[in-house]
């Protein structure tokens, strides 16, 4: 649960001034940073423990450095001595990461204030939204301490919404647990964005995997998971990734032509259809003029925002309702159906008796506990980082597989500096897609703007040239890529998950050839010069200057984030290899499934809610079969109790 909202008071607060005053320096023109570092101890107080530790403690190193190499704390040094201390504390080898962290940390916070206004006007610009989608939630501080239901669904994200549909609608009672709130797009439209991005995210979006490099990994929580503050791309699933997994993990429901089935209802539920031209935006149209100038594949997106009005804040909840996140369709669906929502309820763990999982013990936001029986199953959908310590919990960790082989198809991010203004925040989050590369070299490159005023966290420089980059930003373009990657991740702990994850060499070497594509695809554009996020050069003014950066890329030091953790609790045949049955039933235990990112054996090598989405909808569409319940047409009578006693 989150942490009161708390200002830092003496020379923690005075550390976190002499930080933003070395990053912004009002002196040329930057924010008042009593101001800036009042907002940033706010943001910081609703972060984890150890990200706040991390933020103030680096704060206050930065405040001794200063004080040890000139006798003097930051404010009473010039905004250049700042940036100089700033810049040769960077080259000290991994104090760099550190100090980027921080950068970010305050970037993230003036940019947000800063787009506020602009934020709050495209929010509510154009048509009136569509209405939030008729939903059955109650909150857990209203739900009794016992209950009984036939299936409990833990998590309410794409894997749960899906599978509570399913079940619902073949007649069972069905309650989804979801640690996180109800959001609704009157919240988007009137809350400032940054409490709507420290909100929406598990851990106000801090949410880390450790290793080299650390790797940025946030996660959604609220009534519709991830989906909430996904981009909305769809993908339906690779046939060579379809077929990996029936040869290899022996899923003879992956074969594609039946998977294809669940593909097309999982499209149709979302509304999927191309980004039009007229809210693509700049940032996409750019990407596709350069691939076009270079000969490459690609084209808009396609996206399940049917009314999409081009705002730029998908990560942050869309103000419209146009993106079709659960919570606008599988959820009520399965509402419509008979299924309930249960918010703010944390799932502990799965009760088992006699080797069977018989229900779920939760806690509400005040701490108290309640207990939901469940008589046919109990399915966890927490997704990939949350299921495996959700099943450590339960005592049901035994296999040594779970948590491992976690594939997270990790990003980096280049931009473009263009003459004319890119304004990159006008138009659709993530628009338009070069696959050139993909079935070639797994690497999937995506023109991905973010929020207004929460891009800015890559800009090079410190100081005087910082505030120069910052008022540059609207003539930047800025494009992503992902790899398909290795499973080399590990997902530790059982309270809370600790996530381990070294990039494997040649994912990292694939990383660096991107970010050389990328670069090629906004000089292809008409750009004047490429920031790549290589520390080593971080700024290049031709195809030349490209290649020399790149053969100097060290992809441990690169800024490395991703948005697509899975595997960690996979399905398959081999019983060493595979912690779930081929149908998803946790192996060792009876009664219990695992539907969500978590059940995928690999790296679906494509943005993958629609795969997810698919797989829970052919897993639980089984589950029904053997509960022996009807099918969505309802034909037969449920075998088991249909309603919810509370
Ligand atoms: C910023 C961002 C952008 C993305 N963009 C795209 C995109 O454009 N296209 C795409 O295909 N994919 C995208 N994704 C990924 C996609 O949204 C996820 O892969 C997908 O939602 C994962 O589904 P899931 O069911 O496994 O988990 P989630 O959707 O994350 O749902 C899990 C839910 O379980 C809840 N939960 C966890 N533990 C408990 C517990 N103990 N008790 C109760 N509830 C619990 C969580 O709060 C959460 O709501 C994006 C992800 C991010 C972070
Ligand atoms: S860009 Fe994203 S947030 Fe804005 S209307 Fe479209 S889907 Fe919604």
């Amino acid at each position: 649960m989150e942490r009161g909202s708390t200002q830092l008071t003496g020379v923690r607060a005075r550390a976190l001034t002499g930080l933003c005053a070395t990053l912004l320096p009002a002196e040329n023109g930057g924010p008042d940073p009593a101001g800036l570092s009042a907002a940033l101890s706010d943001f910081l107080a609703r972060q984890p423990a150890p990200v706040t530790g991390a933020a103030v403690g680096g704060a206050l190193a930065l405040e001794v450095c200063s004080l040890v190499s000139s006798g003097r704390v930051l404010s009473r040094r010039t905004a250049e001595e700042r940036a100089a201390l700033w810049r040769s504390l960077h080259g000290v080898g991994p104090v760099g990461l550190g100090l980027d962290g921080l950068k970010a940390l305050v970037l993230l916070v003036h940019g947000s204030r800063a787009a506020s206004a602009l934020v709050a006007a495209a929010a509510n610009a154009g048509p009136p939204p569509r209405p939030d989608a008729e939903l059955r939630v109650t909150s857990s501080s209203h739900w009794p301490s016992w209950s009984r239901v036939d299936v409990a669904v833990v998590g309410s994200g794409a894997g749960g919404a899906v599978t509570a549909r399913t079940l619902a609608r073949a007649g069972m009672s069905v309650l989804v647990l979801e640690e996180g709130r109800r959001h609704g797009v009157e919240e988007f439209r009137s809350t400032a964005p940054l409490e709507r991005f420290a909100g929406l995210y598990r851990d106000g979006g801090a949410t880390a995997a450790l290793g080299r490099p650390p790797v940025m990994l946030p996660v959604g929580r609220g009534v519709g998971g991830t989906t909430l503050v996904n981009s909305g791309t769809c993908y339906r699933t690779p046939e060579p990734v379809l077929e990996r997994w029936r040869d290899q993990a022996g899923l003879d429901w992956a074969d594609p032509s039946r998977f294809d089935a669940a593909l097309d209802e999982v499209w149709e539920m979302l509304q999927v259809g191309a980004v039009p031209a007229a809210v693509m935006g700049r940032n996409g149209a750019l990407a596709l003029a350069g691939a076009d100038t270079l000969g490459w594949r690609a084209g808009p997106l396609m996206r399940n925002a049917p009314g999409c009005g081009g705002c730029c804040q998908c990560a942050i909840g869309c103000p419209r309702n146009a993106k079709f996140g659960v919570h606008l369709n599988a959820l009520p669906d399965a509402c419509a159906a008979g299924a309930q929502i249960l918010s703010d309820a944390r799932v502990e763990r799965v009760v088992v008796e006699r080797g069977r999982a018989t229900g779920v013990l939760a806690r509400r936001r005040d701490g108290t506990l309640f207990t939901v029986r469940a008589d046919a199953a109990v399915v966890v959908s927490a997704g990939a980082t949350e299921t495996p310590p959700l099943l450590r919990r339960s005592r049901l960790g035994g296999h040594p597989y779970l948590g491992r082989n976690l594939a997270v198809h990790p990003a980096v991010g280049v931009s473009g500096r263009f003459e004319e203004p890119v304004v990159a925040w006008q138009g659709v989050l993530q628009s338009a897609a070069v696959e050139e590369f993909h079935q070639s070299d797994g690497i999937l490159i995506e023109a991905t703007a973010t929020p207004p005023g929460m891009g800015t966290m890559e800009l090079p420089g410190v100081g005087p040239g910082l505030l120069r980059e910052l008022e540059g930003a609207e003539h930047l373009a800025s494009l992503g890529a992902m790899v398909a990657d290795r499973p080399v991740g590990r997902v530790h702990g059982r309270r809370r998950p600790l996530l381990r994850y070294d990039l494997d060499r040649a994912d990292g070497r694939r990383l660096v050839r991107a970010v050389g594509i990328m670069g090629r695809i906004l000089f292809a554009a008409g750009a004047t010069e490429v920031l790549t996020g290589i520390p080593a050069m971080p700024r290049v003014r031709s195809t030349d200057e490209l290649d020399h950066a790149v053969a100097l890329a060290d992809p441990r030091r690169m800024h490395v984030a991703a948005f697509h953790p899975c595997g960690t609790a996979a399905a398959g045949a081999d019983a060493r290899r595979f912690p779930l049955r081929p149908d998803g039933a946790l192996r060792g235990v009876e009664r219990l499934w695992v539907m969500d990112a978590s059940t995928l054996p690999g790296c679906a090598e494509v943005n993958p809610q629609v795969t997810i989405m698919a797989v829970a909808l052919a897993l639980s569409g089984r589950l029904a079969a053997r509960l022996g319940a009807s099918d969505a047409a309802g034909h037969d009578a449920p075998a088991v109790a249909a309603t919810v006693q509370a």
